[in-house]
C-alpha cells in the first residue's frame, strides 16, 4: 500500500531520491488533503466567538443577533483562496462584482431590523442575496426569510451555500428587488444589501404597519448612509444613521 506523504512533504529529499512520476504520484494524496487548507481552525465555533467577542466591543449588544453571528459559518460563503479571512471584519469579493458585506456591517443593519422587537420577527425580506451569508443569519432571527437576487449566478450560487444549512425558512428568489416580493408581503421587515438612487415605492407599501426598513440609500449630499424607515399607523418616519459604501442597487435581472 502506497504511504501517504506527511505534512509539510519533504520535497527536497524526495526530489533528490526519486524520479518525477513517482513523485507526482507521491504528491497526488497530499494535493487533496491539501486542496482546502485554509478551512483549518474554521470549523470550530472558537474562531466565530472571537468575531462576536469583537463586535461586542464595537457596539452591537442585541444577544438574538450576536448568537445568529456567532452560528453562522461565514466561511462556508467564500471563495476557498478567502476563506482565512472568513472572520475579519472586511468586505470580501463573491463574484461578478459584488461583495459580502463585512460582519460589523451585517450585525448592525440586523440590529436596526430587530430594534425594539420582542422574540423573532415575522417574514423578512431581503434585496440583495448575494451569497447567502445574510439571509442565513436572518433566518435565526425571523420566522420566513424572503431574499431577491437578481444576478442569476449569485442566486445560484447561494442556493448551493445554503445547502448545506438546510435552512427550511428561507426562499431564495430570482428577481428585480426593487419591486418587491408582494407574495410574501406585508412584512415585518425589509434590509437591502444595495444601495439605490431613492427608497423604492414596492419596499414601503410591502411593509407591514409596525414593520421597519434598514437600506443603504444616496443622501442629498450625495453620500451613501443607512436610512431607517419605520412605518406607522400615522405615516413613515425616516431617520438617516452613518456613512455606508453598499453595491449599487441596479433594476432588472442579469
Ligand atoms: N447580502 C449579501 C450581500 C450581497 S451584495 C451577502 O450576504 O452576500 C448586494 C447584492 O445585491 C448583489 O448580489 C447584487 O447583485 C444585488 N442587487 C442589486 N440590485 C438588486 C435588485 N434590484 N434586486 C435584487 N438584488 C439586487
Amino acid at each position: 500500500m502506497a504511504q501517504r506523504p506527511g505534512f509539510p512533504i519533504k520535497l527536497d529529499q524526495q526530489v533528490k531520491a526519486t524520479p518525477a512520476k513517482a513523485i507526482a504520484a507521491k504528491l497526488a494524496p497530499a494535493k487533496a488533503v491539501a486542496a482546502k487548507p485554509q478551512a483549518f481552525g474554521m470549523e470550530s465555533s472558537a474562531v466565530r466567538q472571537r468575531m462576536v467577542q469583537k463586535l461586542a466591543a464595537q457596539g452591537l449588544k442585541d444577544p438574538m443577533v450576536l448568537q445568529a453571528m456567532g452560528a453562522v459559518e461565514r466561511h462556508r460563503f467564500v471563495e476557498s483562496a478567502l476563506v482565512t479571512q472568513a472572520y475579519e471584519d472586511t468586505s470580501l469579493p463573491i463574484g461578478l462584482g459584488q461583495t459580502i458585506s463585512k460582519p460589523n456591517v451585517v450585525a448592525r443593519m440586523i440590529e436596526l431590523l430587530r430594534e425594539g422587537a420582542t422574540g423573532k420577527l415575522g417574514r423578512v425580506l431581503e434585496i440583495g442575496t448575494g451569497c447567502g451569508y445574510q439571509a442565513a443569519v436572518l433566518s435565526h432571527i425571523a420566522t420566513e426569510v424572503y431574499s431577491i437576487e437578481r444576478l442569476k449566478g449569485l442566486h445560484e450560487k447561494a442556493r448551493a451555500n445554503l445547502r448545506h444549512f438546510r435552512l427550511a425558512n428561507v426562499h431564495l428568489l430570482f428577481g428585480d428587488g426593487m419591486l418587491g416580493y408582494p407574495k410574501g408581503a406585508p412584512y415585518a421587515g425589509i434590509i437591502s444589501a444595495a444601495g439605490g438612487e431613492n427608497l423604492p415605492e414596492a419596499w414601503l407599501e410591502q411593509l407591514a404597519v409596525g414593520g421597519r426598513l434598514v437600506a443603504p440609500t444616496l443622501t442629498s449630499n450625495g453620500h451613501q448612509a443607512l436610512m431607517v424607515v419605520d412605518k406607522t399607523a400615522h405615516g413613515f418616519q425616516h431617520s438617516v444613521l452613518e456613512a455606508v459604501h453598499f453595491v449599487p442597487l441596479k433594476s432588472g435581472i442579469s
